[in-house]
């Protein structure tokens, strides 16, 4: 399945929300970021009409571009 919205067809434009953890350490003069894990591929929605794609089953050549702009691990 290509990129395309399955409620109104639109197949330009998404938003792609990513969830990143950091690890944050106090306790001295300031604070301070001591590891960052890769973001992870969190929903993917349509920007039209905010349906949400099932991200695994779109194109896998697509799926893995996708992957690769956001910095997904
Ligand atoms: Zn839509």
């Amino acid at each position: 399945m290509a990129l395309t919205c399955p409620n109104c067809g639109n197949a330009k434009t998404f938003l792609a929300k990513t969830l990143q953890m950091h690890v944050v350490k106090a306790g001295g003069a300031e604070l301070e970021l001591s590891e960052q894990t890769p973001p992870a591929m969190l929903e993917l929605l349509c920007d039209d009409c905010d349906t949400e794609l099932d991200f695994g089953s779109i194109d896998s050549e697509q799926r893995r571009e996708m992957l690769l702009l956001l910095g997904v691990g």
